[in-house]
């Protein structure tokens, strides 16, 4: 596993910052975001540090689909029959956190395109 000592992520996966974590395997870690912007918002996480949803999938790009499947698996056991699934992928975008997560929120009418 590759981890990085300043990543508040990996300090999730690590146990050292608590999170409520949904979903857990030996690859991905699922957690409710802190700052929620729908009635469901979860964050899956490799557990592999890698700065975006690209870098992950050079890695190995069946993690691609494990995220994807995650997120689908959260959102139908919380309740949700439709989803988002967002990678933010800079800061231009958005990104904060430099450790790949993709966005699960369900739960609220939203609007195309994002803002
Ligand atoms: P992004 O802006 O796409 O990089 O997303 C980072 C997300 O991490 C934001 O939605 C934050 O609200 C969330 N976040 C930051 N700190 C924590 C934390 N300690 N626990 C859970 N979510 C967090
Ligand atoms: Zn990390």
């Amino acid at each position: 596993m590759t981890a990085d000592p300043e990543c508040l992520f990996c300090k999730i996966i690590a146990g050292e910052i608590p999170a409520e974590i949904l979903h857990s395997t030996e690859r991905t870690v699922a957690f409710r975001d802190i700052n929620p912007q729908a009635p469901l918002h979860v964050l899956v996480v490799p557990r592999d540090h890698a700065p975006n949803a690209a870098a992950s999938a050079e890695a190995g790009p069946e993690m691609f689909a494990e995220i994807a499947v995650t997120a689908r698996a959260i959102a139908t056991a919380e309740g949700y029959d439709d989803h988002r699934l967002v990678f933010n992928t800079g800061a231009g975008v958005g990104q904060t956190v430099f450790h790949t997560h993709g966005h699960v929120l369900a739960g609220r009418s939203m609007t195309w395109p994002p803002g």
